[in-house]
């Protein structure tokens, strides 16, 4: 069998303190998988994410209900002349507005939600992710403000970190709570109990083991589900997409245009995974063999993601 290739591409912007991605591409019977799991995490939390990497290699997906998947425009913590640049240019119907990006950042997330419902129009959905960083009381105040200057809100993804604390949040306001990371970094997300803290799911399909295990997992939580993707290539993306086109019902826009973060990709232009007017096609990628050779990693990376797939497949 052929060596994995190991991919880095620089991003165009930082996003998650991240300038540069890597992952790992490998091939099997069914077509190609991705193997990205954050370099940072262990061993334990990377694993999960193999197995999805390993699904889409061997086994390939379940069938698809839906051949596009409506998708958000993403507006990352920048000032809001340029947020409204960005929703203009994605087309999308729905932005998701990155807020508390810093301790005092509530008069420019105001501002910034703000600018993006003038360029969105009233018919467009704004939601806010504050990925943890708000305490309870933090929470309610920043929401009632946002939810305001938005001329209302969605949701709000993630206020606070605990589930406990989405709970008391969403007791105290009335815009929805989306729940991410409680579920995606739960000891089991097959077993986590969010109805009281939260009305909406986002769903990673590769960090919770592939398509037909996040497929359980959305129906364990019982909840509507937005998937949202973990800043793969094209190759990984297809496989958040498959999942958010074999959920039986997506009632909400996903966070899968992320393929405009990267300057270039592992695919040919023409087969990126990039979103037109606010929808991406449900399909399969492979690398072009050009690219992968213009994208690969340095040595010493490349041993260092083999050793860690390595490991991972005899766990
Ligand atoms: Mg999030």
């Amino acid at each position: 069998m052929e060596s994995p290739a190991v991919y880095s591409i620089p991003m165009t912007t930082r996003f998650r303190g991240i300038t540069v991605r890597e992952g790992l591409l490998l091939r099997g019977p069914a077509g190609w998988g991705e193997f990205c799991a954050f370099p940072e995490y262990p061993d334990a939390e990377a694993a999960a994410w193999f197995a999805g990497a390993r699904e889409a290699a061997e086994e390939g997906w379940p069938e698809p209900v839906r051949s596009r998947v409506p998708v958000n425009c993403i507006v990352p913590a920048v000032g809001p002349e340029r947020a409204a640049e960005l929703v203009r240019a994605s087309g999308c119907q729905t932005a998701k507005v990155k807020v508390a990006d810093h301790p005092d950042s509530a008069g420019e997330d105001r501002e910034r939600v703000a600018a993006v419902r003038d360029a969105l129009g009233p018919a467009g959905h704004i939601r806010v992710d504050a990925n943890t960083g708000w305490s309870v009381d933090e929470a309610v105040r920043a929401i009632r403000g946002l939810d305001r200057a938005a001329g209302g809100l969605q949701y709000v993804e993630q206020p606070c970190v605990t589930i406990a604390e989405l709970a008391a949040v969403r007791r105290r306001v009335d815009v929805r709570i989306a729940a991410d990371e409680a579920i995606r970094r739960a000891p089991d997300p097959l077993a986590v109990a969010v109805t009281e803290a939260a009305d909406v799911a986002i769903l990673k399909c590769l960090p919770l083991g592939g398509v037909r295990r996040a497929l359980r997992v959305a129906e364990a939580v019982g909840l509507p589900c937005v998937v949202s993707s973990a800043l793969e290539s094209s190759v990984g993306l297809a496989a958040e997409i498959a999942l958010a086109a074999a959920l039986p019902e997506l009632d909400y826009a996903c966070g899968l245009g992320t393929g405009r973060l990267f300057t270039t990709d592992v695919v040919a232009d023409a087969d990126r995974l990039l979103p037109v007017d606010g929808w991406l096609p449900v399909l399969r990628t492979a690398p072009d063999p050009v690219r992968r050779h213009e994208v690969a990693a340095d040595p010493d990376r490349k041993k260092w993601w083999r050793a860690r797939a390595d490991r991972l497949a005899t766990r």
